[in-house]
């Protein structure tokens, strides 16, 4: 059902990104892809897909206008690439907050101001930006993130409600724990933080967090972004779709 349209997801060399991209693709739709990698493996996930690599750094603004310029007028926007940083605040590196919320905030800002007007004059657009259970709950240590993913959360709010009446969604997807590098790496931080072993972070206080006791699976966020973008969810906007195994329910 996504022939003939345009897809562009940031942060889809990896992990949740890369999924919705799959899941995009396998709909029909034309992906670019943007992000950092392997060149050859960026080389096979474009043929895998049948997609175009924009490898922008979207920590400036430059990089944002760069990619948006390579991508060209695109139909559905993704706006997934995100970074996490785990430290008590009196300690956060102010390098890291700043970066934090450049990638995961401001980037969308760039981004969406720039793929609306396409959106907007054929009446027809997809906004779906990648937030979190940490849009509406918190956990300590995550002070940049949490502040970024809540702000993502107001963001869209706001784009589904200046769109309302243009054809164009805005909505977010808030998964718990999914396994994907970008938890992997917070491992060793969130064991010092805490003073606790590998097996006691996954176990006590990422899985604590998800009442199923399971990650939850990449192709199920890809599942659902795609979902998104069909013509039966035209009236789903401004929502902020949890996939957390519970966590938020709590
Ligand atoms: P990941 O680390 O596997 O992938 C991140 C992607 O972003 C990669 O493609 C990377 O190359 C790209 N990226 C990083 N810095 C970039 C930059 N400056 N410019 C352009 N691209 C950049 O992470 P993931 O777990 O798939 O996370 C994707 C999104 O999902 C993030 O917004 C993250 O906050 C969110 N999320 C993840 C989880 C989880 O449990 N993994 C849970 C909730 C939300």
């Amino acid at each position: 059902f996504l022939s003939g349209k345009r897809a562009l997801v940031t942060g889809s060399t990896s992990g949740i990104g890369l999924a919705i991209a799959r899941a995009l693709a396998a709909e029909g739709a034309q992906v670019v892809l943007n992000g950092f990698g392997d060149a050859d493996e960026i080389a096979r996930l474009c043929e895998e897909l049948s997609a175009v690599h924009v490898g922008a750094d979207l920590m400036t603004q430059g990089g944002c206008e760069a990619l948006m310029a390579g991508a060209g007028p695109v139909d559905i926007l993704v706006n997934n690439a995100g970074m996490q940083h785990v430290s008590p605040v009196e300690e956060f590196p102010v390098d890291k907050w700043n970066a934090i919320i450049a990638l995961n905030l401001t980037a969308a800002f760039h981004t969406t101001r720039l793929a609306v007007p396409h959106m907007k004059a054929q009446g027809w657009g997809r906004i779906i930006n990648t937030a979190s259970a940490h849009s509406k709950t918190a956990s300590p240590f995550k002070i940049a993130y949490n502040a970024s993913k809540h702000g993502i959360d107001g963001f869209t709010k706001t784009i589904a409600l200046e769109l309302a009446q243009t054809g164009v969604t805005a909505n977010c997807i808030s998964p718990g724990y999914v396994w994907t590098p970008l938890i992997e790496g917070q491992i060793p931080d969130t064991m010092k933080a805490r003073g606790l072993s590998r097996e006691q972070v996954i176990n006590d206080v990422l899985l604590a967090k998800q009442p199923t006791k399971k990650f939850v699976q990449v192709g199920e966020v890809g599942a659902l972004a795609a979902f998104l973008c069909r013509e039966e969810a035209g009236n789903v906007t401004g929502a902020n779709w949890s996939i957390d195994g519970g966590w938020t329910a709590e």
